[in-house]
């Protein structure tokens, strides 16, 4: 390298670096001599280098919307096993995990029992919209409930109502597994409200939808939920066995043969 080339090196790397292009001032030396031993021409060099930029960028920005979705597992759609589940439509799963509901700001109900994959499916999805660039968040409905009500006695409750409309995709998991404490339903109706039409929520519930009246307590709450829910939605019905449970059955008969082989060791026949 000449004087005036090493000079030249430094001050693009120096620019790079003003402009916070690190990842590209950090690969720029490696690229140069790539593009020396390669022949690169201008151009295939510059798109190699910025090429480095954005895709460190990209997966900055996807870390950070992950951290924010607070997902409770990894969990995609590859991970879900329809064979173990015959009782959810793998095609409209698959549909839905193309993520057009997403653009009608339509609204996604995994309904069914404990253990049959609600939670799963639900952060599946979301996990897909976030790799795919979308502002997702995940909550229980009872922790979007407390989280309310601390707003309210703390006079936050205008940030807290933009804070859950805010989100492309907002998942509220295990509705109805236990009472919401009292503002909680009224709260719950408001980020409904507040949302609808405008973004997309998944909610799952192991209450049928003809029995959400008597799980609110106040059937007129329940009813102008289900309406807005309702009005632009997928119900996702599960009715199949618990996936919780086949792992329980699997380990006890795993354990139930173990001891018959043992007391068939021991010349005893196992009962
Ligand atoms: P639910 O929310 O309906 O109670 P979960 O989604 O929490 O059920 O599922 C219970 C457990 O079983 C989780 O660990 C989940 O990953 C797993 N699971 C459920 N269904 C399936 C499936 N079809 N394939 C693979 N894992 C599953
Ligand atoms: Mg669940």
């Amino acid at each position: 390298m000449t004087t005036s080339e090493a000079r030249r090196y430094q001050n693009l790397r120096a620019h790079l670096g003003y402009l916070k292009l690190n990842d590209a001032a950090e690969h720029l030396n490696s690229v140069l001599d790539a593009a020396r031993r390669d022949g690169l021409s201008l151009t295939a060099a510059l798109e190699r280098l910025l090429e480095i930029e954005v895709e460190a960028t990209e997966a900055r920005r996807l870390a950070s919307r992950l951290r924010f979705a607070c997902l409770p597992g990894p969990w995609t759609i590859a991970d879900f096993d329809f064979a173990a589940q015959p009782g959810v439509d793998e095609n409209l799963v698959r549909d839905l995990a193309t993520l057009r509901f997403l653009d009608d700001a339509a609204n996604v109900l995994f309904v069914g029992p404990p253990g049959v994959g609600k939670t799963m499916l639900a952060t599946a999805l979301a996990r897909g919209a976030a790799d795919a660039g979308a502002r997702v968040y995940f909550t229980t409905a009872a922790d979007l409930a407390a989280k309310c009500h601390k707003a309210a006695l703390e006079g936050r409750w205008n940030t807290c109502m933009r804070f859950f409309a805010g989100p492309k995709l907002l998942v509220i998991d295990e509705l109805g597994y236990l009472p919401l404490p009292g503002d909680g339903a009224s709260a719950l109706f408001q980020v409904i409200n507040q949302r609808y039409l405008k973004s997309s929520t998944i909610l799952t519930t192991n209450v049928g939808i003809a029995d959400w009246a008597g799980a609110f307590g106040d059937a007129t709450v329940a009813a102008a939920m289900l309406d807005r829910l309702l009005h632009r939605a997928t119900v996702v019905g599960i009715d199949g066995p618990s996936y919780r449970l086949r792992a329980h059955q699997n380990t006890a008969d795993t354990l139930r043969a173990a001891a018959g082989h043992r007391a068939g060791l021991g010349g005893t026949h196992a009962s």
